[in-house]
């Protein structure tokens, strides 16, 4: 970041008017700003915080006054300076306003980095969903062009850190009930996600996993995401039609699929059509004693 003590200060002194509470506020526990590292100046983090509200301020005026140009411009200068909220909220402005859906992503994807770069014991778990959230729509309306794949996965690469972290059981312990349900709200969106994006690029067994999960994750009180727990319930279903209508039976060594992700598993004999084996090695053993007729 690189926002020395000294240039910090000059900012504010450029702001002409003396510091006074923000709508923003930025609370002990939670936070939307990456930190100053390598100093133990708290002055420092202190001193970009108070710059930082000033242009979110400034920036949320701007926005209101219909004047996006100017907003646009100081949440770049705040994403900059690593706000969350400035690069949440390009994001949204990019969704909402210029429904240009790729820029908007890209800017999630930086709040997503952003989040990252701070310890996840500090996270803010609203901005966490209000990130996914927007990712849900956005990922919906994306993966309807292949094109869009490779950054799309992109973000799913991020997603997965995030949500690795969301599992996290000391985060589960701090948390209170209410936080607790959005944080599983959030992983709710994030599964949901990756489901979408894999069976997009066709790999439906870490769809259905996807899937699973959300469903796993269970209903949570928040309205968008428990939709999507139906949502993948249906996908789940029609993926299921499609799964290999065989004995679930390994033909050659008698193992049993248990389940819809070991059924998916099993290699299905091309030449019987109606049985599979449960992995190469049975499959190889079972087309030179049946199909060639030779001893193995
Ligand atoms: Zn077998
Ligand atoms: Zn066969």
């Amino acid at each position: 970041m690189g926002s020395g003590f000294s240039q910090c200060c000059q900012y504010v002194h450029l702001l002409k008017k003396p510091y006074r509470p923000s709508i923003i506020s930025i609370s002990q526990d939670t936070t939307s700003l990456i930190p100053d590292f390598n100093s133990n100046d708290d002055n420092i983090n202190l001193c970009t915080s108070i710059f930082i509200s000033h242009l979110l301020e400034e920036a949320e005026n701007k926005l209101n006054s219909l004047d996006y140009d100017s907003s646009i411009n100081i949440l770049l200068r705040a994403t900059q300076l690593g706000s969350v909220y400035a690069a949440i909220k390009l994001g949204s402005i990019y969704l909402n306003i210029f429904s240009d859906y790729n820029t908007s992503s890209a800017y999630y994807f930086i709040a997503l980095k952003f989040i990252l770069m701070i310890h996840h014991s500090s996270w803010d778990i609203d901005l966490i969903l209000e990130i996914v959230c927007s990712l849900t729509k956005l990922y919906n309306i994306l993966l309807s062009d292949p094109n869009n794949l490779d950054i799309l996965n992109h973000g799913i690469k991020l997603m997965i850190k995030i949500d690795k972290n969301l599992q996290d059981p000391y985060i589960i312990r701090i948390f209170s009930y209410k936080q607790n349900q959005i944080r599983r709200a959030s992983r709710i969106h994030i599964n949901y996600c990756i489901a979408k994006t894999a069976e997009s690029r066709g790999d439906l067994l870490e769809a259905l996993k996807g899937f699973e999960e959300c469903e796993l994750i269970g209903l949570c009180g928040i309205k968008n995401a428990d939709e999507l727990i139906k949502k993948s319930y249906s996908h789940m279903q029609r993926l299921d039609s499609t799964r290999p209508k065989v004995n679930p039976i390994c033909v050659q060594c008698n193992y049993e699929a248990r389940d819809l992700l070991d059924i998916w598993n099993l290699l299905v004999c091309t030449k019987c059509k109606n049985v599979a084996c449960c992995g190469r090695e049975c499959l190889d053993k079972h087309m030179i004693t049946t199909h060639l007729g030779r001893p193995y």
